[in-house]
């Protein structure tokens, strides 16, 4: 019901994405890679950091985490993404923050994440082919050519931004600020994500001083984006969440339940990349 069905007469999407915050902690990878397992009839982009994957950190745990990142690249209903190497925080800078140690440069944030992604972490028939945008998720047109350079298409940030009077109605609509020099589109996220609904008062850091996650002040609050999903019927779903809910037993729950109660829906998964497609398709149109 609703969205894009109402339109066109297919089914609303449903789309989800997991950035890499949090891969720090193995046991939270593990537990999100059987989140995805529960849930078949999802389609997953799961977004790596590869300063918690290339031996950056030299923690004992590296090898480990490559392994469960490699099983989960190696499942049919995960897309592959990149979270940047080192997580940067304001896209206008090269000075400003990062979560984890690495030159803040496109090359090594873009071409060089995927790269290791693509040469040591996914399976022969896959390879990177969405970039989940870090922090203010604002970056200059540079770092969007830098990301489609690359054959990737870049996702994340500004949501809850009015469409209408641009289209009303069909829902899945990209950010086109980026449009005009040589057609260059940034997209979306269509739902707020797991954190926005938690409200984290104090962040937990770790060994290097990179945030490993958040006490938060309401853990089960991720429950309230099913009432997005029901009020805002011109959108796709989007369930957004990050390897941190699985700090909290009561986020890891909230997260199981909205999965749950997507996977009951008369919805079409999607990958991101198929996503675009369909909107770069419609706006031919
Ligand atoms: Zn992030």
């Amino acid at each position: 019901m609703g969205g894009v069905s109402e339109v066109d007469g297919r089914k609303r999407a449903l789309i989800c994405n997991i950035d890499g915050d949090g891969s720090g902690v193995t046991e939270w990878v593990d537990a999100v890679l059987e989140l995805i397992e529960r849930h078949p009839v999802v389609k997953f982009d799961v977004g790596a950091i590869t300063a918690y994957l290339d031996g950056t950190l030299r923690a004992k745990q590296t090898s480990l985490r490559r392994e469960l990142f490699r099983k989960l690249y190696g499942l049919e209903n995960v897309e592959v993404a990149s979270h940047s190497h080192s997580h940067p925080t304001k896209w206008k800078s090269f000075d400003s923050a990062h979560y984890l140690p690495g030159p803040w440069s496109y090359k090594k944030q873009v071409q060089y994440s995927a790269n290791v992604i693509d040469d040591e972490l996914c399976p022969a028939n896959k390879q990177t082919r969405i970039f989940l945008l870090t922090g203010d998720c604002k970056p200059r047109l540079g770092a969007i050519r830098a990301i489609q350079a690359r054959g990737l298409i870049p996702f994340n940030g500004v949501v809850g931004r009015n469409w209408n009077g641009i289209d009303g109605g069909i829902g899945y609509i990209p950010y086109d600020e980026y449009r005009k020099p040589g057609g260059m589109r940034r997209w979306l996220q269509q739902a707020p994500h797991d954190l926005m609904y938690t409200r984290y008062t104090r962040e937990i850091r770790g060994e290097h001083g990179h945030p490993l996650g958040y006490e938060a002040k309401y853990p089960d609050a991720y429950h309230g984006v099913l009432d997005w999903f029901k009020v805002h019927r011109w959108l796709p779903v989007h369930v957004y969440f990050h390897f941190y809910c699985a700090a909290s037993a009561e986020t890891y729950a909230a997260v199981g339940d909205v999965l749950d109660w997507v996977s009951e829906r008369d919805l079409q998964p999607m990958f991101l990349s198929e996503y675009a497609a369909a909107v770069e398709a419609e706006l031919r149109k």
